[in-house]
């Protein structure tokens, strides 16, 4: 069985994060990681290979469409456990919205398939932690021409036969789906685990390519930012935080000041 993981490098929100002057995300001057929801899918991809018959037939291929500072994210699964890497990156990619991003996540996956013969499952997470956008399985498996199954918090699987829950506000569904398909996972599937030292040795010797848009069959006229379907007009700054108010109760007036302090902010 072969695995794809999708593993998006993101700007660490403990760092301080900036848009560039086209009111794109900077992604390579600020700090970034795998997104932690992404870990799950990395989580699960790898419980899939060890609870199966023969785990050694299992291999998982992380994949990242990213700056060169992206690789981190795969590396980061490598050290997790994944078996092999694949990092896209090209200049021509940089302020790509969901569909050109959907697009060269699917060129590239079908190139994975291509040299494995098939991926049987794409596994992604629920959202990336920085755009959120929760769309990109849904717009990858109908690129892909593969049945989606979503924001899964339970994930089972039985030779080619997928079963996973999906929790709504009002039901939970259980789902199913033969393989190949596109699976996305939310942060309820479990702890991910974190790499061993062990794991970080072996991740150096992994195979880890690099494909440039030309490698997969993409246009670089297709993505990018000039060709994005929607435009971030303007971005601002968050205004610094102002300090709290403290009310203190020395003469009996507390109780009126902090009311008065509630009415003020409209709270009461
Ligand atoms: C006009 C416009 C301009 C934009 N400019 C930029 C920009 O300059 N730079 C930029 O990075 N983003 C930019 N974005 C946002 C960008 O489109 C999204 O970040 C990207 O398409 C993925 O969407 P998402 O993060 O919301 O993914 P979601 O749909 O929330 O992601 C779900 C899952 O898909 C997978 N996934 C998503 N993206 C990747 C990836 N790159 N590699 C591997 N797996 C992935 C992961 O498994 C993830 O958990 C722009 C968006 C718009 C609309």
């Amino acid at each position: 069985m072969n695995i794809v993981v999708c593993v998006k490098y993101v700007p660490d929100a403990t760092a301080d994060r900036r848009f560039e002057s086209d009111n794109t995300v900077d992604r390579v001057g600020v700090d970034g990681l795998l997104s932690e929801l992404d870990e799950y899918a990395v989580e699960q991809a790898l419980q899939l290979k060890e609870k199966a018959e023969d785990p050694s037939s299992v291999t998982v291929t992380a994949l990242c469409v990213g700056p060169e500072k992206a690789l981190d994210a795969v590396r980061k699964a490598l050290q997790m456990g994944a078996d092999e890497g694949v990092h896209v990156s090209d200049e021509a990619i940089a302020g790509s919205d969901y569909v050109a991003t959907s697009l060269v996540l699917a060129k590239a996956v079908e190139k994975v398939g291509a040299e494995k013969g098939q991926i049987d499952l794409v596994m992604c997470g629920m959202a990336s932690t920085d755009a959120s956008g929760s769309v990109v399985p849904a717009m990858l498996a109908e690129r892909l021409g593969l049945p989606q199954v979503t924001f899964a918090s339970v994930v089972e699987s039985q030779g080619d036969q997928v079963r996973i829950k999906r929790d709504g506000d009002t039901a939970t569904e259980v789902v199913g789906g033969t393989m190949p398909l596109v699976m996305s996972v939310t942060d309820q599937t479990g702890e991910a685990r974190y790499p061993s030292f062990k794991g970080i040795m072996a991740a150096k010797k992994k195979p880890l390519e690099t494909y440039a848009l030309s490698d997969i069959g993409v246009d670089a006229g297709d993505v990018g930012l000039s060709v994005a379907w929607s435009e971030v007009s303007e971005t601002n700054e968050r205004p610094p935080r102002t300090a709290g108010e403290i009310v203190k109760d020395e003469d009996g007036s507390g109780a009126e000041a902090l009311t008065g302090f509630l009415a003020s902010k409209k709270f009461i």
